[in-house]
Parts: structure tokens; sequence; C-alpha cells
């Protein structure tokens, strides 16, 4: 397991993804990862489970998939153990100890999958545990956390697995991936986890969900974020655009 030293020559804050799979955030937000590392941000993911209740690949094989997808965005990784792929629970103890990540690496954004129940269960769950994790994660009072200084992100975006799991009353941000740089590292990193690749086409999935969003937004791809909290901004300079092409 690589463990993370997350320094930024450009002094971006570093970015934390959750997944709770070994391949969920490639997947869920793969093309956004690599966007922010090849522009010089640090990116670590904070893998949940080993994957040990897939019908496809081994807890090693998951493993070793991805080590290599994580290489293959820039990123570094690490496993957390909660209950187990299948088995997770929302527990206090879990968002404590989720928090105690976010402390250790102190990052600005947090990537978690979105909280739409008709999915995979494990899925929606972590995401409730990460946005508990970064509300406790700023109090300074939390006893297992007192061994480590309060942080506070900057925001929290989930990502969407499949269209069934795009929350319906999140305008998204659109993250422009059509980078061919960042789309082959994205794709290599899909595709970095062949045991589950083997069995269906997750990974023309997540590029035909990026092209859809890539059209509506006059790019080539794109990949949907949805914030938890109202994005604030210092003026309307810093917008570029909105998408709506049709
Ligand atoms: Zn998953």
């Amino acid at each position: 397991m690589m463990k993370p030293t997350l320094t930024t020559p450009l002094e971006l804050a570093p970015l934390l993804a959750f997944g709770a799979h070994p391949d969920d955030v490639e997947f869920g937000c793969g093309g956004v990862i690599v966007r922010e590392t090849s522009a010089g941000r640090a990116a670590h993911l904070c893998v949940c489970s080993r994957g040990e209740a897939a019908t496809h690949g081994t807890p090693a094989e998951r493993t070793a998939e991805a080590e290599k997808a994580a290489q293959l965005l820039g990123a570094t990784l690490e496993f957390v153990e909660l209950d187990g792929d299948a088995h997770l629970e929302i527990r206090a103890a879990h968002a404590i100890k989720l928090a105690s990540v976010i402390r250790r690496l102190r990052p600005d954004i947090l990537l978690a999958p979105s909280l739409e129940e008709n999915q995979h269960p494990d899925h929606f769950r972590l995401g409730r545990l990460v946005r508990d994790a970064a509300r406790l994660a700023r109090y300074g009072g939390v006893a297992e956390l007192r061994g480590s200084a309060a942080h506070a992100i900057s925001q929290l975006f989930f990502y969407a697995l499949t269209p069934e799991s795009e929350p319906a009353d999140v305008s998204p941000v659109l993250i422009d991936v059509s980078s061919p740089k960042i789309m082959e590292a994205w794709t290599a990193a899909m595709e970095a986890h062949a045991s589950q690749t083997r069995a269906r086409n997750y990974v023309e999935l997540q590029l035909t969900r990026a092209r859809l969003l890539g059209l509506r937004a006059g790019v080539g791809h794109a990949i949907a974020l949805y914030p938890n909290d109202a994005l604030v901004l210092d003026s309307l300079a810093q917008l570029s655009r909105g998408a709506r092409l049709f």
C-alpha cells in the first residue's frame, strides 16, 4: 500500500476521493482525477473494501488492479477497512475513521459516491459516511479525533457511477475532460480493472455518458459532479459557461 505524501507544486490543496469498491472512483470520476493531477494537484484515493463480494475477481486481483489504476491517474491509494464489500453500515465509528483520514490528508476537495439509493447499497452508504466525516473532521471536540488538528474542507462533490445514481434534484458541475491525454489516462485506468470490464462493458458506459455530457456542454467529453453545498464565487467573472447547447 502506498502511503501518501501530498505536496502540491502549484499550491493546490489535495483532492481526496472515496470509493466503496476498488473501481468506483475510476469509473465514477476518474477523468476528473486525471484532470486535476495533470494540473499539479495531488490526489489520493481511499478505497473502503477489496471488492470481495463481487462475482468476478479475487480481492488480491482487485487490489492489484486498483494500484495500477491509481498510478495511471497520477494518484496515491490506500485501503481503509470498514465492514467489507456488501456489508457496509452507516455508523458513527466509520464516519470518525474517515474523518481521521481527512484530517491526515487535509484535502480541499472531497469526492464520494452519490446518495441515491437505487444502486449498490455500499455506494450511497459510503456517500453518507463521507458527508458526515467531512463535518466531524472540523469539530474540535470529537474525542477519538483529538490526536489531529481539525480540518475544514472547501467542497464535497458526489459522483454518479451509473445513470440511475445521478441525483435528479441537484444541478451538476460539468468538468471538461476532453483533452486526449486525459481521456487516454482515464480510459486506461478503467481498463486496469480487467476483472470487471471482462464481465460488462463498463468502460463504454462511462465514455458514452461523458460524451453525452460533452455534447450538452459543447466540448468533447465531460464528467458531472454534484455539489453537496451551494458553490460560492468571488464574482460572476469566475463563471465560464452553462451547458445548454440544445
Ligand atoms: Zn462499487
